[in-house]
């Protein structure tokens, strides 16, 4: 059985439906009923936090007209998709739904509250009515379909806004329920994103938690692919946004993926890979307006694969270490702090005490670099900086410097390969390089330097990998 997950765009119109439909039919005929999970139709979960944020502001009709917006969004769809009497029962029925979020958003607006847990209540509906929409689609069409209630098998915790899935029940409820469901020929349609607590509170994954959701369900039904289905073509050299030439990665390793999606390669939500490696299931990232584009895949790179070049179509003269080279991607508005302590010189178990401050903090470091007396590290979450600064001014002299970007370099064996460095660093001649971080990996090399920097440093570095 493969997962089939299918992204905002993706079910964005009636012809979008319509392509999904034909994609999870094909699927069918060549590996059986796949399980189908669905993100919100798009601009609909977007609408549904604003309905709520209007609503606590004591706009009423405001939040009102965007459930309307909603609702006329989702009959557009239903009404080219049916016949009118078939149409009309599914709208009935959607219907249901919306008006029990018009009630939320009553309460909201009554009580001028509003709690990341009625968030998570108003924002679960997208998913809940464009799977829906999908379900009835395919089952008229004559596909033997189950839907399901995500919030059955995806089993939380209460951090409303951004839960925590708990795996082991996950397993256990979709093992029960999934696997005999494709053995009976059904094809299986479900949403992303959503969840519910043990006591059968909804929650959400966060934002684009959909392919989340994929893989942790892809993962716990024992499914043998994950397909993420979007509107771009897969992962990309650079963000074409900066590089427009950038090319398509045809595959790339999970931990390479890993990489990639943290740097705001937005194709993925950074989770999704987490659960596909522990299994060692391919995920693949496909295109549902061109799907004879190829794609990316994920997977476990082997001895023979990882000798192989990512890029066929490398230029001529394109420098050798190109070959291991996957990607260049950045990250901007990060935070550096550096510290400086004479205490540091030769002493140990200095740096087991500054990342205790940043843990008590709840901050997550992500790139570093020390030398004798000094530490710089960069955060992405200032929350709690002030606190942080104050704790290690204990130690020393603390500074710090916002609004830099984190430029990084995706590759393959770095640590065998010489050169690397070298290449990457004589084609940033006039870049000013706050940190350096290499070695932690062997897949990356990484530095820092000021927001205004970042996207000349990655148009340099790809031109000079992959040619201008
Ligand atoms: N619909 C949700 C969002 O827009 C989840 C997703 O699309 O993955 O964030
Ligand atoms: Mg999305």
């Amino acid at each position: 059985m493969i997962v089939m997950k299918f992204g905002g765009t993706s079910v964005g119109s009636k012809v979008r439906f319509e392509q999904v439909y034909a994609l999870i039919s094909n699927a069918k005929a060549k590996e059986g009923p796949p399980l189908v999970v669905v993100s919100a139709m798009s601009g609909v979960t977007n609408a549904l936090i604003e309905a709520a944020d209007l609503a606590v502001k004591r706009n009423l009709d405001g939040a009102l007209a965007q459930i309307d917006m909603i609702r006329k969004k989702h009959i557009e769809a239903v009404q080219g998709l049916f016949s009118k009497e078939r149409a009309d029962t599914l709208l009935a029925d959607l219907n249901g739904l919306l008006s029990e979020i018009d009630s939320v958003l009553r309460g909201i607006n009554y009580l001028g509250e509003l709690s990341k847990r009625s968030i998570d209540a108003v924002s679960a509906l997208g998913e809940l009515l464009s799977s829906r929409v999908l379900a009835e689609y395919a089952e008229n069409q004559g596909m033997k379909v189950k839907w399901l209630d995500a919030r059955e098998l995806m089993i939380t915790d209460d951090n409303f806004g951004r839960a925590t899935p708990n795996f082991e029940e996950i397993s256990k409820r979709a093992m029960k329920v999934v696997p005999q469901l494709v053995k009976d020929g059904f094809t299986v349609i479900t949403q992303g994103f959503i969840g519910s607590t043990m006591d059968g509170v909804t929650t959400t994954l966060g934002r684009g938690g959909s392919d989340y959701s994929a893989s942790l369900l892809g993962v716990a039904a024992g499914a043998s692919c994950i397909e993420i289905w979007t509107d771009v073509d897969g992962m990309m050299t650079a963000d074409p946004r900066i590089v427009p030439k950038a090319q398509m990665v045809s595959h790339v390793s999970f931990q390479e993926a890993s990489e990639l999606a943290y740097f705001g390669a937005k194709v993925l939500h950074p989770l999704t890979i987490k659960p596909a490696v522990e299994k060692n299931i391919p995920v693949k990232i496909l295109n549902t307006m061109r799907p004879d584009s190829g794609g990316t895949l994920i997977h476990s790179v082997t001895p023979e694969t990882v000798k192989d070049s990512v890029h066929p179509n490398l230029p001529a003269d394109a420098p050798a270490v190109a070959k291991s080279i996957c990607a260049i991607a950045s990250k901007k508005n990060i935070t550096c702090v550096f510290i400086q302590s004479p205490k540091m010189l030769m002493a140990h178990g200095f740096l087991a005490k500054v990342f205790a401050v940043f843990d008590r903090h709840q901050t997550s470091i992500d790139l570093i670099a020390t030398s004798e007396v000094s530490i710089s590290l960069t955060i992405d979450n200032t929350d709690h900086l002030e606190d942080i600064k104050a704790e290690l001014s204990e130690w020393g002299d603390i500074s710090t410097i916002e609004n830099t970007a984190i430029v990084t370099v995706v590759g393959r064996q770095f640590r065998e390969r010489s050169g690397i460095a070298g290449e990457v660093f004589s084609a940033l001649k006039d870049v000013n390089i706050l940190v350096i971080s290499g070695g932690a990996s062997e897949i990356n090399l990484s530095f820092l330097v000021v927001n205004e920097d970042a996207d000349r440093a990655v148009k340099q570095l790809h031109d000079h990998f992959f040619g201008a």
